[in-house]
């Protein structure tokens, strides 16, 4: 491409909100022929909040008693140290309660699984299934039925274990952005295969990706593991943008043919992206693949 033809591409995506760090960017989005999205951030709102509070083998609605006080209270004492988005959501359910926080004696963030930790004397777990494994959390089978009907609907379970033990579990939800659907339906109807990418569990994964009509679920990975995933499906031939708002993304973006980042995303996102979108809207996506191509096809 010319150096005049990408200028005025440059300038066209700075209308629509899209920041270019590099010209050869838009030559590259104008071959794309799949997109992988990630979940939390960017195909939802990115701001979670908690739904569903279920003790031991019961459930209590959200606002009833001292128990759930109690265990929100130690949670989110741990929590304060994560910074995960589902911490916030914790974090901000204990505020709301108008709890103070203890300081932990101690705790140790595991990326993509949780934290442990120890809050008023008691050893605390809370993560996902693949941390309790990790920690031999036994009882997993308590609130079996509740955790799948809660992921199934969408929802994150994030489980509680105080001594080794499954204490609780908390469902933890954040929106769909509002042109979700209208977004990938726009990348599907322009031929892309679309893929959604989470390290959130199968079924949650699987859900959201329904609401939204996205058939390719990858879930369940790690950060390297998101990586690998888009530098194999470049190696089988496919030109692969990949479109993501945290810090767990950024080796992805990086290795994507064209990375896109959130601008409401982490600034490790948006500095290992190619492209910047500053509305956070996903449906500037088909828009940005169109008007490559015809950027491109313009300088032929
Ligand atoms: P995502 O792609 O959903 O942003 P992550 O790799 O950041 O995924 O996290 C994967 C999963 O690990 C989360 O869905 C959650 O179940 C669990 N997890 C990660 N960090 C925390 C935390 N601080 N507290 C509880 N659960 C966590
Ligand atoms: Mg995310």
């Amino acid at each position: 491409a010319t150096p005049m033809s990408i200028m005025v591409s440059v300038g066209r995506a700075a209308k629509m909100g899209v920041l270019i760090k590099n010209g050869e960017a838009m030559q590259t989005a104008s071959k794309v022929s799949c997109v992988v999205l990630d979940k939390t951030g960017t195909i939802t709102l990115g701001r979670p909040s908690v739904t569903d509070i279920l003790l031991g083998s019961g459930r209590d609605s959200i606002d009833s008693g001292d128990a759930i006080d109690v265990l929100i209270k130690s949670v989110a004492s741990l929590e304060q140290h994560s910074e995960h988005p589902l911490a916030d959501a914790m974090v901000s359910e204990a505020k709301s309660r108008k709890l103070d926080l203890f300081e932990p004696e101690a705790f140790t963030n595991y990326q993509g699984k949780g934290i442990v930790g120890v809050v008023d004397g008691q050893n605390l777990v809370v993560g996902n299934m693949e941390l309790m494994k990790m920690q031999s959390v036994s009882n997993m089978d308590a609130l079996e039925d509740e955790v799948i009907s809660l992921a199934e609907m969408g929802k994150t379970p994030v489980f509680v274990a105080l001594y080794g033990v499954l204490k609780a579990v908390i469902a933890i939800t954040d929106p769909l952005k509002p042109d979700a659907l209208e977004a990938i339906t726009a990348l599907k109807r322009s031929g892309k295969r679309v893929i959604l990418l989470s390290g959130d569990n199968h079924k949650t994964a699987n859900a959201v990706a329904r609401e939204v009509g996205i058939e390719e679920v990858i879930a369940g990975v790690l950060p390297e593991q998101k990586q690998q995933h888009i530098i194999d499906l470049k190696s089988s031939g496919e030109i692969v943008a990949m479109v993501g708002d945290g810090i767990n993304d950024a080796p992805a973006l990086v290795s994507a043919d064209v990375g896109i980042a959130m601008g409401d995303g982490t600034q490790v996102a948006i500095e290992s992206a190619d492209l910047t979108f500053l509305s956070g809207r996903l449906s500037v996506l088909a828009d940005t693949f169109s008007l490559a191509s015809a950027s491109m096809r313009n300088i032929k």
